[in-house]
């Protein structure tokens, strides 16, 4: 059986590449890379340890490795203008453990927005009753913290002001956290930073999501705004390989309890290789983010534009629907004629359309969970990324009315769907554009 594994694995890899190179990526938290930094991935470097910091490493073999960190973290500060970079937390949510392990003591206090808000899992206390089911956040079983919730105001889809104040005068947290998973406008730093400092909180700010939209000049700059530390994946607005990152305004405190968070607590070996890859996209985005990231935020506008055209409910119209690269579809109102966030993910699936069921704040209140919640959340950044622009977006909304409003066979959409992807095939925003999902 082994042999036939491998080429049997190999099989279902070209399956993935072929299928994905025929549907609509409409997931708000991925992104696809350039073949140089696709390379950069598979390089020799997955096989190596380098653990510490450039230059004070406890193995040997390090020359190269070093350089390509070095330049990584440099890159990373011109593209943040930041004072440090630590380029080694392998996801968002290390990132987020290496905030909490530099910015709290254990069991500390800790304020966040809820996961039904747009709050990250990572953000959350052990067992929060948030969804009616019992979740197992990272902040609480992990760092043991006391999580309270800022408060949110769900018209306006974003933090409340007043409310968040007022609770962080009563709960006098160690570490106030900005930022989410759902993330259609700026949050106040700058308001409630100042309300942190009152009570001497620490701020941070979880960038995961929007993390190429700051970098880019876009959206907002929490470094500017009263965070101290900003932590990030890599892979989502900003389109490298799945890595994490934790920047700070200047060297100092805060620079040096975030490296020894990441090394020795929470890294031994820090995937050298996605170093590499992160490296080459930060890059790229110092060259074309600018114009990059502006199309992303045109296109999420265009796309909520021509839902709400075709009939849907896209969030916060009052507001321009969003700032970012995120939609948020209320596909309430169509349980009766279609379903839910689960059966529209799985309609839209059979379209060839890639999208993910999201709960509205709402939702609990009037007893939908996050199995079929009343939201939808699309992102535009990796559409964008394959070329798109304003004018596709009308024609997606198109295929999501054929689908879903007019319950036409999704099986019958998928050609259409294909057809449709043919013509964005390739990887743009970098110095040399090739195909998207060639497997080689
Ligand atoms: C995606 C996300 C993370 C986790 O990132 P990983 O890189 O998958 O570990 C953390 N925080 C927020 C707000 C996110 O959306």
């Amino acid at each position: 059986m082994s042999k036939e594994a491998v080429s049997k694995i190999n099989g279902l890899i070209k399956e993935h590449h072929e299928f994905f190179g025929k549907a609509i990526p409409l997931i708000a938290s991925e992104n696809i890379m350039s073949k140089a930094a696709r390379l950069a991935c598979t390089c020799d470097f997955q096989h190596r340890y380098a653990e510490g910091w450039p230059g004070e490493r406890v193995y040997a073999g390090c020359e190269f490795l070093d350089q390509v960190e070095i330049l990584c973290a440099d890159m990373a500060k011109q593209y943040y203008r930041a004072g440090f970079a630590d380029v080694r937390p392998i996801s968002g949510v290390v990132a987020n453990l290496a905030i909490y392990t530099a910015m709290t003591t254990p069991k500390g206090k800790m304020m966040a927005m809820p996961i039904p808000s747009g709050g990250h899992i990572s953000h959350a206390p052990r067992l929060a009753k948030s969804t009616g089911n019992a979740i197992n956040g990272t902040a609480g079983a992990v760092r043991g913290l006391d999580v309270e919730y800022l408060a949110f105001d769900q018209k306006e889809m974003n933090l409340d002001i007043d409310g968040s104040a007022k609770r962080i005068r009563d709960f006098k947290p160690e570490l106030l956290l900005f930022g989410g998973s759902v993330f259609l406008f700026p949050h106040p730093v700058k308001e409630l930073s100042a309300v942190a400092k009152e009570v001497g909180a620490n701020v941070a700010y979880d960038g995961a999501h929007v993390a190429g939209l700051i970098g880019s000049g876009y959206f907002q700059d929490p470094l500017r705004e009263g965070a101290e530390a900003m932590s990030f994946s890599t892979h989502k607005t900003f389109p490298g390989p799945q890595h994490g990152c934790v920047i700070t305004a200047e060297a100092g405190e805060w620079s040096e309890k975030i490296k020894a968070a990441c090394f020795p607590s929470l890294l031994s070996n820090h995937h050298l290789h996605n170093v590499a890859g992160f490296a080459i996209t930060l890059a790229e985005m110092l060259e074309f983010g600018k114009r990059y990231h502006g199309q992303v935020i045109k296109n999420a506008k265009a796309f909520a534009g021509a839902l709400a055209a075709a009939g849907f409910k896209p969030l916060c119209e009052h507001k321009g629907y969003t700032a970012s690269h995120q939609v948020v579809l209320d596909i309430t109102g169509l349980e009766q004629s279609f379903g839910l966030g689960a059966d529209i993910e799985k309609a839209l699936e059979k379209a060839g359309i890639i999208v993910n069921r999201n709960l509205l704040p709402w939702d609990a209140r009037e007893g939908r969970s996050y199995k079929n919640p009343g939201g939808v959340r699309l992102g535009t950044s990796e559409v964008t990324r394959l070329g798109m622009k304003e004018s596709d977006m009308g024609a997606i909304a198109e295929f999501f009315k054929k689908v879903i409003i007019d319950k036409k066979d999704p099986k019958a959409i998928q050609p259409d769907v294909a057809a449709f992807m043919a013509g964005f095939t390739t990887v743009k925003y970098c110095f040399e554009e090739t195909k998207a999902f060639e497997w080689y």
